[in-house]
């Protein structure tokens, strides 16, 4: 494309919402087969909230939101207000660590407890009732966070976070157009397959942990295929450098809106259509 035309697209596209950081990712953009998304924030709204407590309610919140207090994860923001909304009395915690991907670790009232995904479980025996309550939690695409106390686990918290409106909409719209959709996420495998469904994506890559997704999206290139990613976190920001387009949200952390080669103001996945689009008046006609 002439230097006017670029012009011309990127002025085009800022007016929509999306705004292109470099000329070459608008031109990449077009040959791109696969667009691979970050799920919380991404797709959803990334505002999680607490919508059942499995075990002894009060105790679960009450571990559950003295430790998740001293965390930053959008997980442990949805315990605590639920623990608060309840008013539950929360302890002092020492001893907090955060473990990336998995979940958070602390005594409360000098007793070893635990809040996060089964990974954080393992040495602990999980009762067959609060594995099948967990499962029909995730079938529901719920999220579940298990707490526990001492060497027992003593309680589940699911967690719920739903598709933006936008979201279904933007998916039929880029596999009309041929693409492939992909998510990557964190969370759990039934949780991702679910929300998946709902909004329409092809194929779900779960479980992955937060310095792993840019080697997931390189395994998505095998073959010289162009790859573009779409999120919004910390921990997202690798992966949006890997990538041969790196699209962050406009309501994303810093470090990905830096990292992302194009933003989306309205934090809206029609944004990445618009973007094609786009990108393909822009370098179509002028051949
Ligand atoms: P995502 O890819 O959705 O951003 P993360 O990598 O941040 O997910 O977290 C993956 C999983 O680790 C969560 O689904 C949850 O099970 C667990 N986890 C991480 N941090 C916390 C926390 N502070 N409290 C509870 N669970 C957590
Ligand atoms: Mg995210």
């Amino acid at each position: 494309a002439t230097p006017t035309a670029l012009m011309v697209g990127t002025s085009r596209a800022a007016k929509m919402g999306v705004l292109i950081k470099d000329g070459q990712a608008l031109e990449e953009i077009n040959a791109v087969k696969t667009i691979a998304f970050d799920k919380t924030g991404t797709i959803t709204v990334g505002k999680p909230v607490v919508t059942d407590v499995v075990g002894d309610q009060t105790q679960t919140l009450q571990v559950a939101g003295s430790l998740e207090s001293s965390s930053e994860h959008p997980l442990a923001k949805a315990v605590v207000e639920k623990s608060e909304g309840e008013q539950v009395k929360l302890l002092p915690v020492t001893d907090f660590k955060a473990v990336e991907g998995q979940g958070v670790t602390g005594k409360v009232d000098g007793q070893k407890t635990f809040v996060g995904s089964l990974k954080l479980a393992e040495d602990t025996q999980v009762p067959q009732e609060f594995k099948e309550q967990a499962s029909k939690l995730q079938n529901e695409a719920k999220t579940v966070v298990y707490v526990g106390l001492g060497n027992k686990l003593i309680g589940l918290i699911a967690i719920q976070d739903t598709p933006k409106k936008s979201s279904a909409t933007a998916i039929a719209q880029l596999k009309a157009r041929g693409l492939r959709t992909v998510m990557i996420t964190g969370d759990n495998e039934q949780v991702a397959k679910v929300i998946a469904k709902q909004v329409g994506i092809d194929d779900v890559i779960a479980g992955v942990m937060p310095n792993q997704k840019s080697a997931v999206i390189e395994s998505l290139q095998k073959d010289g295929q162009k790859v573009a990613f779409v999120g919004d976190g910390i921990n997202d920001a690798p992966a949006l450098t890997t990538a041969d387009v790196g699209i962050a949200m406009g309501s994303g952390t810093d470090i990905a809106i830096e990292s992302g080669s194009i933003v989306l103001v309205h934090n809206d996945l029609r944004g990445v259509v618009r973007a094609l689009s786009i990108s393909q008046k822009t370098f179509n006609r002028i051949k």
